[in-house]
C-alpha cells in the first residue's frame, strides 16, 4: 500500500500527488490552479501585452489591418 496521499485536480481530474514537488496542489499544475481562479485568461492577456508592448498604441489599427489581410 501506498502512503502518498493523493488529490484530483479540480480542474483536469488528474490524479495528483499531495507532496512538496507538487506547489499548486490540489491542482496538478500552475495553468489548472490558473483556470480554476478565472485568472487564466488575465495572464494570457499580461503575456500579450509584454510582447506587443510597444504596438499598444497601434492596436486598432493592427486590428483593422489583420481584417484586411484574411
Ligand atoms: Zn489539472
Amino acid at each position: 500500500m501506498s502512503d502518498k496521499l493523493t488529490v484530483k485536480c479540480p480542474t483536469c481530474h488528474k490524479i495528483v500527488i499531495w507532496q512538496e514537488s507538487s506547489p499548486y496542489r490540489p491542482f496538478c499544475s500552475k495553468r489548472c490552479r490558473l483556470i480554476d481562479l478565472g485568472e487564466w485568461a488575465g495572464e494570457e492577456k499580461r503575456i500579450s501585452s509584454q510582447r506587443n508592448i510597444s504596438e499598444i498604441d497601434d492596436w486598432s489599427e493592427i486590428s483593422d489591418d489583420h481584417d484586411i489581410k484574411k
